[in-house]
């Protein structure tokens, strides 16, 4: 089995790892639904790009996932678009740095919101189609951050944290169905939601780009290099494979020897 003819959803993938994972299972022969809250030509048109250069059906479909109606209405549109919903990857995401005690609360709220809550709304609407298919596979993009802990990432590290034990429960409750549910740990992958936090990240510490780069962001990253989206994708796809299928309820690190530290 491979990723070939099934319809993936990959919430948040207008851009970074979200829009490469897109990519990668359009390379390998899957129908894609891209995600963002934004709807701006660009976005249909860039999964029209993804179509045109596999030959498969890629949609782009507004759905804001810090809305918990909306995140369930992405996975049943796109059942109706695509046919069905096979594999689900919740990827979206957001970061805010800051110490906990100043860490303002709405911030905290939309982390927890769409970092969180999304993939329990995406995740509750895919298992019955899952099921009335009899496969699935749930992919969580969790993070480094979901097995270890920085400073100021207070509500990011809660967050992942959450999905990696969410990921378990899911993986549970299909246990004995051709459904699998993982989380794939990250650690740096250079993206916008990256690049983000350099300027927060050199005013904190008092340091120029190349140093914050080197000696902060990839300071617990021992091969000194960031992950690609290429490789999450490829990540996904091993996931989706028969090779995979006894994979439940676990986490992949692709964090250059992070989490091994
Ligand atoms: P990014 O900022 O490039 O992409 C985030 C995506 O989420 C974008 O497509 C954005 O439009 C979308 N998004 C944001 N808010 C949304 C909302 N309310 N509704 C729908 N979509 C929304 O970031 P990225 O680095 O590609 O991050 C993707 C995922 O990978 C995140 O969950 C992030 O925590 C995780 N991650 C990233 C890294 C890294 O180093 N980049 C490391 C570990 C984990």
């Amino acid at each position: 089995m491979s990723v070939e003819g099934k319809v993936a959803v990959v919430t948040g993938s207008n851009s970074g790892i979200g829009l490469g994972i897109a990519r990668e299972l359009a390379r390998r022969g899957a129908h894609v639904a891209i995600n963002s809250f934004t709807d701006n030509p660009e976005d249909h048109e860039l999964a029209a790009g993804i179509a045109e250069d596999h030959g498969t059906n890629v949609v782009y479909i507004q759905a804001d996932m810090s809305q918990g109606e909306a995140a369930r209405t992405l996975v049943t549109r796109a059942a109706e678009v695509l046919g069905s919903v096979d594999i689900l990857v919740n990827n979206a995401g957001i970061q805010h740095v800051a110490k906990i005690d100043e860490f303002p609360a709405g911030k905290w709220d939309a982390i927890l919101a769409i970092n969180l809550s999304s993939a329990f709304h995406t995740t509750a609407a895919a298992l019955p189609l899952m099921r009335h298919k009899g496969w699935g596979r749930v992919v969580n993009i969790a993070s480094a951050h979901g097995l270890t802990a920085s400073p100021f990432k207070s509500a990011y590290v809660a967050a992942k944290h959450g999905i990696v034990g969410m990921t378990k429960v899911v993986a549970l409750e299909t246990a004995e169905e051709d459904i699998t549910a993982n989380a794939i740990c990250p650690g740096y992958v250079l993206t916008p939601l990256v690049e983000a936090q350099i300027p927060d990240t050199m005013k904190e510490y008092g340091m120029d780009r190349e140093t914050v780069i080197r000696d902060v962001l990839l300071q617990r990253q021992p091969s000194k290099e960031f992950a690609t989206v290429q490789q999450m994708g490829g990540t996904v796809a091993f996931l989706c494979s028969d090779d995979a299928a006894q994979i439940t309820g676990t986490t992949i690190s692709v964090d250059g020897g992070w989490t091994a530290l």
